[in-house]
């Protein structure tokens, strides 16, 4: 009896602690398939045979089914909003409570290239700028702020935006999103600082032979009848060596401005460069500063055309070999040269076996003022302006302009100039 008693005992545990066993698998599938996001087929389950069980799949199933759809509600309209926005000029940011991007549209991609794709970043990460981020947290409290502009520092790179914003609800309405449009100001902002510089050095430039001249005219005016004969001629000299001066500066400001205007006033036609060159040589080797240099020229007679404006060109090659006259000790040679390039356009040299210039100021000299040493610019009547000139009218015929300084000195400054002008 108690044998038997046993047996049941043992059957009755053994059949409770399958159906356990069974309970747990079933728990542990519909777990899965509630994170997985798929409903439970009930009848496959190893608790089918509970009559619960069918309710509670059956409720599990709807909140799965319900919650994939307003997933998918979310992330077609999040679609439907990147498709309206996305070729907006405006640049467009979506950002959540925390902070995670949820939207970026192409124009806001363009000004933070850095990062490949925005969305499901925290913004911290991308825009590094404690103001902006105070704005996007304000803006999604709901505080109403005026547009504003912020600075952005990275690395060695600066941006400036300006960004304008607005809260709205999350897609499932449970928390407070913002959106802000953002303009890029950068370049804006790099011209101004480029114009503001350019008037003060301008400035600077004119005011030292004006106040020169000044001071000059003032002692003249006071003692000019007492004062030395040769005095008098010093004075006088200093003057116009200073107004020189200042017409120089005038000259070649006016030439960069009407350079920089809507009607450069640039005449092309056909010019043959052989020629050309061997023209140009004859008349630097007749001026008097000639004297202590030589003037090569090395141009093939094949090298043909191209299409340019030859006094704008003259102006171009007068000033590299002036500037070779200038900064080079006697003895020194100057090369024009020419060859053709295998991508129908020319490249053309001045070079000379002069000092050349130290490797950090190679990027700069083609930036207006930019003086390597200010005195013998000044000494031999530069603007600084020449090479600026130079790089202007070169940009004019689609070309572009590169200096070259070599270890053991000399400076070749090169052109690459397309044979023919576009229509
Ligand atoms: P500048 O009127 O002072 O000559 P440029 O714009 O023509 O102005 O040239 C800029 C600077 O580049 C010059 O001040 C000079 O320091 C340097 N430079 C130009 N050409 C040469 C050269 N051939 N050799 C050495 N330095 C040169």
């Amino acid at each position: 009896m108690i044998y038997f008693l046993i047996v049941a005992l043992a059957v009755a545990l053994a059949f409770c602690l399958r159906a356990l066993w069974k309970q747990n698998r079933a728990l542990h599938d519909l777990e899965q398939a509630a994170r997985r996001g798929q409903p439970l087929l009930h009848d496959e389950s190893p608790a089918a045979y509970l009559p619960a069980w069918a309710v509670l799949t059956e409720a599990v199933n709807r909140l799965i089914t319900q919650n994939n759809s307003l997933q998918q509600q979310r992330s077609d309209q999040l679609a439907q909003l990147e498709a309206t926005l996305g070729n907006l000029r405006e640049a467009v940011l979506i950002v959540d409570s925390a902070n995670y991007i949820h939207l970026a549209n192409r124009a806001l991609r363009e000004i933070f290239p850095g990062a490949r794709d925005l969305v499901n970043l925290r913004l911290e990460l991308i825009v590094r700028s404690a103001p902006f981020l105070d704005y996007v947290r304000a803006t999604r409290e709901g505080t109403v702020l005026p547009r504003e502009e912020f600075e952005i520092v990275d690395g060695d790179h600066t941006l400036w935006i300006e960004a304008s914003g607005a809260p709205i609800p999350s897609p499932d309405g449970k928390s407070q999103w913002a959106l802000f449009v953002i303009h890029d100001m950068t370049n804006q902002r790099k011209l101004e600082r480029v114009r503001r510089d350019f008037v003060a050095n301008a400035s600077h430039e004119l005011r030292t032979p004006l106040s020169i001249i000044k001071g000059y005219i003032e002692t003249l005016v006071d003692g000019h009848q007492t004062m030395e004969l040769a005095d008098r001629d010093k004075f006088l000299r200093t003057i116009q060596r200073h107004s020189e001066r200042l017409k120089s500066i005038i000259d070649d400001l006016l030439a960069l401005s009407r350079l920089e205007s809507a009607t450069p006033g640039l005449k092309f036609a056909p010019l043959s460069l052989n020629s050309y060159f061997g023209e140009l040589a004859d008349e630097y080797r007749n001026r008097p500063q000639a004297a202590d240099h030589t003037v090569t020229v090395n141009v093939p007679a094949s090298i043909g055309l191209i299409e340019a404006d030859g006094e704008k060109l003259a102006h171009v090659f007068g000033n590299l070999i002036e500037n070779a006259f200038k900064y080079t000790p006697r003895g020194a040679t100057i090369e024009l040269g020419a060859a053709a390039t295998d991508d129908n356009s020319v490249e053309c040299w001045v070079r000379d076996d002069g000092p050349g210039i130290p490797a950090a100021d190679l990027p700069h000299i083609f930036e207006r003022f930019y003086r390597v040493e200010k005195g013998r610019s000044r000494e031999t009547g530069g603007t600084g302006l020449g090479l600026s000139i130079v790089k202007h009218i070169v940009q004019l015929h689609g070309g572009s302009v590169w200096a070259e300084s070599g270890e053991g000195g000399g400076l070749a400054i090169r052109l690459r100039l397309p044979r023919r002008q576009k229509a």
